[in-house]
This record gives structure tokens, C-alpha cells and sequence, in this order.
């Protein structure tokens, strides 16, 4: 075991290799209060990666409602009974319970398991499904206590990931390059021990070539400068891929470094688990604050004040607009007075975009074609 810092959790932890920074680590935020679950990640992730043999229940991304959606089947309330005491520090901010790494299996192992093959039959469980009932005769009004939430998710490329830890072959590697994780297929013998280390399950194992398969981030987009699939496909412009500093290496020009570390708006998915995961969400605003801080750790309030007050912070909301505007890489942004603009590596413009669109209205009669426009109001 080496003694590693995992700044998610405010303090050194236990891990079973010495810390390995890649050059880049990549990353993303996803906004969690605009997906609209419409599975367009999902599709464009499976016909891309996961069409073969064999894959038909892997899903490299997928998205589910919360609080009853999950796949594997209940992925994340199998692994949080198991660990117990999850405590924060509510004065420091630092976490107090036991890492996966920290709480092993009684043979010393990763704490962890394995989802049986049933598991992985109900892809869209608790699809739609709300916490609560409505009175008979409610109506909307703006404020109620049923609710539920679309959580996308994808592999985390860890910056201590469980996976590549497990694997008694050594097949599973994490790139130098830009942090990208990836199973070595030649080297796999289909263990499955990253099966079942990886809290997020998001490894699977392929039934017909008897190895294991994880999400690749799209790494062939990535080494031409472009974003995921999932990313670019986004129906909702909820999601932005690129790459995150250490907090000791934060550039308030990177809109990844601007969302986590400066205005720390986006949060890991179960920091708690301990892999440091390098996908961040902002939570969603309408959801019962307990279970939001048992998904996203102690800082949940004030991300969601920082979200809400968004249209008073310039240089937020510029990062913000950039979702889903691109499909190149950000690697740095400028605010401006009417509008944002994203830049790629070499610092030439990718995109701009203005924070208010000038409304076009067009004319009831269109003289030039002689028609009505009967929808126009
Ligand atoms: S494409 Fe975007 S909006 Fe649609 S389900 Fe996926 S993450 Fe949500
Ligand atoms: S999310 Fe799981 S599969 Fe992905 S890097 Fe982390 S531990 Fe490995």
C-alpha cells in the first residue's frame, strides 16, 4: 500500500500502487438539472463501441432516474451497505470514514462485488419512477416533495482507479498521455476482479470473448482534439469534456478548472469511494438535500447557491454556454462583455457564443414566397 493525497477527500488515503500522475488528466462535468433522459449519450456510445457480440448488456454510458433507477441493479445501495460509517467532517470538510481502499474484504482485497448476470437484465428500471405520490387532486405549483432525477453516467477515469488496481495481470492501464483507463484485451484473462472492484460497475465483463471491456473515452477523438461521442451527441448540451488540473496547477482560463476548483460548482459522483472519479456533476437543485449529500459529499449547498446565482457571475455563466457549442476540446476560454469565445490548444478560436440570443421574429406574410405563416401568432 502507498499513502496518496485525494484532495476530493481532503486528506491522504491508502492505495494499493504508488500515485502515477498522467500530463493531462481527462475530465467532464455534466449538469444533472438539464438532462432530460433522452438516451441520445446511450445510443451513440453503443452503435460507436458496444454493437458485437456479446456486448448487448454493456453500456459503456447510460442514464438513469434516481433515486430507483440503477445498472447494474442497485450498483451503488449494494456497495454503500457494505461500507458503513460514510462521515464527513462538518467543520473541515474532510472525510472521516473509510475508503474502498481502506475498507478490504477479509482477504486484504479492494471492498467490493460482483453483480450477477440478472443484474445487467433491466437496463431502464425505475425509469420515470418519482419518489412519493401526489394527493388526489394536486396540482402543480411550483414546490412539492415528489421528485426524481436523469443521472448519466460513464467510466470516471479515476486518478486512483479501482479497477487498474485490482487486476492480478496487470491488464488494465491508465494513459500517460491524458488519464484515459483502458484494458489491455490481449492481457485480460477475464478474472473479473475489476468487475467487481470498480464501485461505479463500470467495467464489464463480455460473455463470448471471455474478457472484461471499459468505456475507452472515445480516446481516437480525443488524440485529434475533438470530444466523446456522448459529449458531442448531447441532446441537452449538458456536458463538457476536457482536461482538469491538480488544485495546485489551476488555470482560471480552463473551463474544466473554472467549474470544479474556482467556483466548485460541479462535484464528484461518491468522492467517499475513494478513486478520486474525474466526472463532476452539478446536482440536481429539487432533490432532498440528504440524499444529495450522500451521492455528492458535504458541499452540496453551496454548489447549488453558486448554480442558482449563475446570471450574476459572468465568468460562470461563459463556461456554462460552452456546453455542447463544440465538438473540439476547450482548452481555454475568455468572457466577454456580450459574448464567450472557447479556444483549442494552439489558442485559435473555436467558438463563440453570445449570452443572449437576439430574438428574430419573422412576418406573419412572407411577400416575396406570397404565403401565411398560420403558426405565427
Ligand atoms: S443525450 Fe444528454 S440530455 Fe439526453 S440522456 Fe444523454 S446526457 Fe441526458
Ligand atoms: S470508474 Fe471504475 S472502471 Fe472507470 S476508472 Fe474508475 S474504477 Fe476504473
Amino acid at each position: 500500500m502507498a499513502t496518496v493525497n485525494n484532495w476530493q477527500l481532503k486528506r491522504e488515503m491508502e492505495y494499493p500502487l504508488e500515485d502515477a500522475k498522467p500530463k493531462k488528466q481527462i475530465a467532464y462535468v455534466f449538469d444533472t438539472n438539464k438532462c432530460i433522459a433522452c438516451q441520445t449519450c446511450t445510443v451513440a456510445c453503443k452503435t460507436t463501441w458496444t454493437s458485437g457480440r456479446g456486448e448487448e448488456t454493456i453500456f459503456f454510458n447510460n442514464v438513469e432516474t434516481k433515486p430507483y433507477g440503477s445498472y447494474p441493479l442497485k450498483w451503488d445501495v449494494n456497495l454503500m451497505k457494505e461500507m458503513k460509517d460514510q462521515v464527513w467532517d462538518s467543520k473541515t470538510g474532510e472525510y472521516k470514514g473509510l475508503t474502498v481502499f481502506e475498507a478490504t474484504e477479509e482477504d486484504g482485497r479492494i471492498k467490493g462485488w460482483r453483480p450477477e448476470e440478472r443484474d445487467y437484465a433491466f437496463p431502464n428500471i425505475g425509469e420515470d419512477e418519482v419518489l412519493g405520490t401526489m394527493e388526489k387532486g394536486a396540482f402543480f405549483n411550483g414546490i412539492h416533495d415528489v421528485w426524481m432525477f436523469y443521472l448519466a453516467r460513464i467510466c470516471n477515469h479515476c486518478s486512483y482507479p479501482a479497477c487498474l488496481a485490482a487486476c492480478p495481470r496487470k491488464a488494465i492501464y491508465k494513459r500517460e498521455e491524458d488519464g484515459i483507463v483502458l484494458i489491455d484485451q490481449s492481457r485480460c484473462r477475464g478474472y473479473r476482479e475489476c468487475v467487481k472492484a470498480c464501485p461505479y460497475k463500470k467495467t464489464f465483463f463480455n460473455m463470448v470473448t471471455r474478457v472484461s471491456e471499459k468505456c475507452i473515452g472515445c480516446y481516437p477523438l480525443i488524440e485529434q482534439g475533438q470530444q466523446p461521442r456522448c459529449v458531442t451527441t448531447c441532446i441537452g448540451k449538458i456536458r463538457m469534456q476536457g482536461f482538469l488540473g491538480q488544485p495546485d496547477q489551476i488555470r482560471k482560463d480552463n473551463p474544466l478548472d473554472m467549474l470544479v476548483h474556482v467556483k466548485k460548482v460541479a462535484l464528484p459522483l461518491y468522492p467517499q469511494f475513494g478513486t478520486q472519479p474525474n466526472v463532476y456533476y452539478v446536482p440536481p437543485i429539487h432533490v432532498p438535500k440528504d440524499f444529495l449529500y450522500q451521492m455528492f459529499g458535504p458541499n452540496v449547498d453551496e454548489t447549488i447557491e453558486t448554480y442558482k446565482n449563475m446570471k450574476d457571475d459572468k465568468e460562470l455563466l461563459a463556461a456554462f454556454l460552452l456546453f455542447g457549442n463544440t465538438p473540439y476540446i476547450i482548452h481555454s476560454y475568455q468572457a466577454f462583455d456580450t459574448y464567450t469565445v472557447g479556444y483549442n490548444e494552439k489558442g485559435d478560436e473555436l467558438v463563440r457564443v453570445p449570452y443572449t440570443e437576439t430574438p428574430f421574429v419573422r412576418p406573419y406574410r412572407d411577400e416575396k414566397l406570397a404565403t401565411y405563416r398560420h403558426n405565427t401568432p
